[in-house]
């Protein structure tokens, strides 16, 4: 896969946009909610970053590839609206950057 960052740099901006944007930053009332998708799109770009895996198959649905697919198309607007918003852009790690990581996972094919 091609990204115009690092799957190291993805992750080190999420977490920061985590730690630092959306903790201190977000106001809505479903944060709760909004804060465990961020955690599930964090470990899930864990497991691509370190090569967790539960088998071999890239295609399989148990793949962080499809992990991260699943998460993005079912919260596509989510993710990249609110959790991605960026309000203090404390973040080094550009936020269109880790929207095209994010969304090139998109063409990821699950057989
Ligand atoms: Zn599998």
């Amino acid at each position: 896969m091609n990204s115009t960052v690092s799957v190291k740099e993805a992750l080190r901006g999420l977490i920061e946009i985590y730690e630092n944007d959306f903790s201190h930053g977000y106001q809505g009332n479903d944060k709760e909610v909004l804060d465990k998708l961020f955690l599930k799109l964090i470990v899930a770009v864990t497991r691509f970053a370190q090569g967790i895996r539960y088998c071999g198959k890239i295609e399989c649905r148990c793949s962080p590839e499809s992990n991260i697919k699943f998460l993005v198309e079912a919260n596509y607007d989510t993710i990249m609206g609110n959790l991605l918003a960026g309000d203090y852009g404390l973040s080094e790690v550009p936020l269109s950057r880790i929207r095209d990581f994010l969304d090139q996972f998109r063409f990821h094919e699950v057989r």
